[in-house]
């Protein structure tokens, strides 16, 4: 480590490890007393020092840079010329010091060492001279120094500064900037405000690249390279606070935290163009030497910046508008400087580039010249020198230490690079790499990091899926004969869908496994009926079937029709709601409990606990996303293990299905009800909105009914309750002498009811409610949904209010008002996809796309937290591979037991764990 840091930055190594170390201490002791006056009889002392550091790193110590070194100290140490020992023995006790506990006498000598490093005054450790300082060399690089033998047991390739004799030369005094960490922090979302210069680079150590190691063997040797990883920022020694503090600022605290910060884009530096050989309209970057700037004003006052930049081949006219103060200072004459930008024909056909962006350039500095380097998202340009040097460095010295999580075979199989590799390349692609391709995320680097991302999702997925399996579950009577007995109830023929999917069901029923399925179907493909059936394929075998839905009204809604469909079978039905609501509520629980009821509807109520099933053999959870698996798990903890079947309407991308309801089976209603009729679906801007009342008011007058939505904004119910009254007032006048209700989130179960009877009775003609008819209402004599502000609606949910119309045989519409002004850019896009398709599927591909997985599964956080470099919508090809490796090695390693899964299975239960619990939105 660097002394710079002080004797006591590194935390102490754990317990164990730390005693390793500490049998350092006595033969140290002895070496530094009287003046290292031991030092010449201490025989071996190198070779205690290695294996005291192997020991330690065996015993779980984290890996760090005095750890490190120490190893490399030990590893020269018995070679060195007796000259050398003495500065080497104050080097040690500077490493050790660092790591554990010393006497006073020790620390005395690593004070004293550090102080020489520093100042370059000899070290005096009780009043004794030191001796001179070696044979200066150029050491800019570790593998410049011809002074040590390269040491063959040490991690090769670690931090130079204090690996092997160096002079003190070659550690040159913080500057007055940086003293005492003084260096003001500078805000990543601009410069200084005072208007003073950007911040010069800072003069990282040059960085060597560490061979990547082999892979770990040992349970302690992965902890102690994940303990490498897991290390804070503010742990590495000399790392620029300004780049640190851009990465903390964006929660990447750690160094595998900032390894994860995917560039947004790299910029090829391999090769500079000369000035003279830039061609108008070509993007360009050229190195060249500031030659003079100016400022000056436009005539609306704003600033412009205007420099003269020149290589030996020609000069360059760099224009700045509306740049910030601290730009010209940015430029000054005689320093060099890179320019990028798009090269254009200035003023009396020079060459100019306008707002390029400017870096400064540090002869030798190797993470930003001479290489593709990166381009983050957020830094400014200014900002980007410094980071690309940070990041260099964790790649060269960090990243070679990660473990690669992903089992060997599954990397040769599929061809994908080590993580070390993957993770160097994806932020210093190699020259000659493809950098759209890299930007699409379709590099062999990214490859790996997509893939091992999805694997893990699906690990976890197979994983819960195996647990399912193995339980014994219930086997129905699910023959053909009982499964026509259970059709011959509805009062439609099936489709063949709705049939086809019911096979599937049934399949599952029969068997002792438990069935733990998924059913899609769009709106109005008739998913009740097909859990109607499978109910009463498991009442018909003795058992108790439960159906819960997400809000009153809709569990209201299945009653009835459950009801309906079993009259005269003398099969009864309970519905448990609220009990302190609902009336009757009592009863309903005891009939459940005794068994009397052999059909249970309900809401979340029938997760309480005092709500209990005598035989519980079926569970049917409707509009599943509205659940969290906790949820499903309560319910299906009510019986012995009953079989699922969870129904969903939104649909659901088969990428999107995969990733996150990879433990379920999947069936598919995929054709909608004989009769229906195709929605016209139409956007109005908002000045329009009398043209959308007067297509309404034509099907009132037709004797249809008309939905008018509201949307819910979370923060204050308040006010959309005020927009969604304000505008039932209104529309009682604007549609008279029709009958307008109003049906909102705050009235009581009671009213809610009544409203939406009177309106499946005809005695309300326009029902205008905020969302909470968004899910399963069945009025087939409704046509017309209006939607005010659609722009603030997602498109799945667009999609299933669109879905309460168009059930009838009359024609239906769907007219979406919309306020673009305040509106974000998609919205457009959103609203257009409704009204040029009807396509469920199709829709959530392109809410997918837009909006990402969290809004579509109406989980917010899942979409940006979940995944970081996976994207569904593009790769889904790796999507299908990382799904099979998975659940092949679950198959083959239920546990993930074997060795060869051990790093995997760490992983799963360490890094991934917090981001996975996200995905059980299922
Ligand atoms: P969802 O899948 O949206 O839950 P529903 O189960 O509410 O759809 O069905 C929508 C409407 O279609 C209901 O009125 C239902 O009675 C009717 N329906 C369902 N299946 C058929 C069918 N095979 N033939 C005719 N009507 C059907
Ligand atoms: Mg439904």
């Amino acid at each position: 480590m660097d002394p710079r840091d002080g004797p006591n930055r590194q935390r102490p190594a754990p317990g164990a490890a730390a005693q390793a170390l500490l049998a350092l201490v006595p033969p140290l002791r002895f070496a530094v007393k009287g003046g290292f006056a031991g030092l010449s009889r201490l025989a071996g002392f190198g070779e205690t020092i290695r294996g005291a550091v192997a020991r330690a790193r065996v015993l779980g110590a984290a890996d760090s840079p005095a750890l490190r070194a120490l190893g490399e100290e030990g590893a020269a140490f018995d070679a060195l010329p007796a000259a050398e020992r003495r500065r080497a023995a104050g080097r040690l006790a500077v490493h050790l010091s660092a790591l554990v506990p010393v006497p006073a006498e020790i620390a005395a000598v690593a004070r004293a060492a550090t102080a020489e490093l520093l100042g370059g005054r000899p070290a005096r450790p009780g009043g004794k001279g030191a001796p001179a300082p070696s044979t200066p060399t150029s050491t800019s690089t570790p593998s410049a120094r011809g002074d040590a033998p390269s040491p063959p047991a040490a991690p090769p390739g670690a931090p130079p500064p204090s690996a092997g004799p160096r002079p003190a030369v070659a550690l040159r005094a913080p500057r007055a900037a940086e003293r005492g960490g003084l260096r003001p922090l500078q805000p990543s979302a601009g410069p200084p405000p005072d208007g003073s210069a950007p911040p010069t680079e800072p003069e990282a150590p040059p960085t060597t690249q560490r061979p990547i190691p082999p892979e770990p063997r040992t349970a302690a040797e992965r902890a102690a390279r994940r303990a490498a990883l897991a290390a804070p920022l503010a742990s590495i020694p000399r790392a620029h606070p300004s780049p640190r503090a851009l990465l903390e600022e964006r929660g990447r605290a750690t160094v595998e935290q900032a390894l994860e910060l995917w560039p947004r884009a790299w910029q090829d530096r391999t090769t500079l163009r000369r000035i003279r050989e830039l061609v108008f309209g070509e993007e360009a970057i050229v190195l060249a030497t500031v030659k003079s700037v100016r400022s000056k004003r436009m005539r609306n006052g704003r600033p412009l910046i205007e420099a003269a930049v020149a290589d030996e081949s020609g000069g360059l006219q760099l224009v700045f508008f509306n740049a910030p103060p601290w730009k010209e200072k940015q430029l000054r004459p005689g320093e060099a400087v890179l320019c990028s930008g798009k090269v254009s024909e200035g003023f009396g056909g020079r060459r100019q580039m306008t707002n390029p962006e400017v870096e400064k350039h540090q002869p030798g500095d190797s993470a930003n010249f001479g290489r593709i380097v990166p381009i983050y998202p957020g830094p400014a340009d200014w900002q980007h020198p410094a980071l690309r040097k940070l990041m260099k460095r964790l790649c060269d010295e960090l990243a070679p230490l990660s473990v690669d999580d992903l089992p060997e075979p599954v990397r040769r199989r599929r061809r994908l690079l080590g993580r070390a590799e993957a993770l160097r390349e994806a932020h210093f692609p190699s020259p000659g790499t493809d950098l759209p391709a890299a930007e699409a995320r379709a590099t062999p680097a990214f490859r790996r990091l997509v893939f091992e991302e999805l694997f893990f999702l699906q690990l976890a997925l197979a994983r819960r899926r195996q647990g399912v399996k193995v339980e014994a579950g219930i086997a129905f009577d699910a023959s053909p004969e009982a499964v026509e007995r259970a059709l011959a109830r509805l009062p439609f023929a099936p489709t063949g869908s709705q049939r086809k999917v019911l096979g599937e069901i049934a399949r599952d029923m029969g068997r002792p496994e438990p069935m733990n399925r998924l059913l899609q179907g769009d709106v109005g493909s008739g998913k009740t009926a097909v859990a109607f059936a499978a109910m009463l394929l498991a009442v018909q075998s003795g058992w108790q079937a439960a159906l819960m839905a997400p809000t009153e009204i809709l569990a209201e809604q299945h009653l009835r029709t459950l009801s309906r469909w079993l009259d005269g079978t003398g099969v009864e039905v309970a519905y448990v709601g609220n009990a302190a609501r609902a009336k009757g509520q009592q009863e309903a629980r005891q009939a459940v409990r005794s068994g009397k009821a052999r059909l249970v509807v309900g809401t979340h109520a029938l997760l309480e606990q005092d709500v209990g099933f005598e035989r519980l053999g079926l569970v049917v959870v409707d509009e599943q996303h509205r659940f969290g698996v906790l949820q499903r798990a309560t319910l299906i903890g009510k019986g012995r293990r009953p079989d699922v079947l969870v129904m969903t309407a939104t649909p659901i991308p088969r990428t999107l299905a995969l990733a996150f309801y990879g433990d379920l089976d999947q069936s598919k209603i995929t054709e909608l009800p004989p009769g229906r009729t195709p929605v016209e679906t139409r956007l109005f801007g908002d000045s329009q909105r009398k043209k959308a009342y007067q297509l309404a008011r034509a099907d009132l007058e037709a004797g249809q009914q008309v939905y008018v939505v509201y949307p819910l904004v979370a923060e204050s119910e308040k006010t959309d309750l005020a927009d969604a009254t304000t505008g039932a007032a209104e529309l009682a006048t604007v549609f008279a002498p029709h009958r307008v209700g109003l049906l909102h989130g705050q009235m009581k179960p009671e009213e809610k009811q009544a409203v939406m009877d009177a309106f499946r009775r005809g005695e309300i003609h326009v029902l205008v409610a905020t969302t909470v008819i968004e899910v399963g209402v069945d009025v087939p004599n409704a046509s017309v949904m209006i939607v005010e502000h659609a722009e603030r609606f997602g498109l799945s949910q667009l999609h299933q209010l669109r879905g309460r119309v168009g059930r009838g045989a009359a024609r239906s519409r769907c007219l979406l008002l919309a306020h673009f002004r305040k509106a974000g850019e998609d919205a457009r896009e959103r609203l257009t996809a409704m009204v040029e398709t009807q396509d469920g599927f199709e829709l959530a591909r392109v809410d997918l796309h837009l909006r990402g997985p969290g809004e579509l599964l109406g989980t917010r956080q899942s979409g940006a937290a979940l995944l970081e470099v996976a994207d569904l919508y593009r790769d889904e090809a790796i999507l299908e591979e990382a799904r099979e490796e998975a659940f092949a090695l679950v198959e083959a390693d239920p546990g993930l037991a074997r060795p060869e899964h051990a790093a995997a299975a760490e992983a799963l239960r360490g890094r991934w764990a917090s981001r996975l619990s996200l995905a059980q939105v299922g």
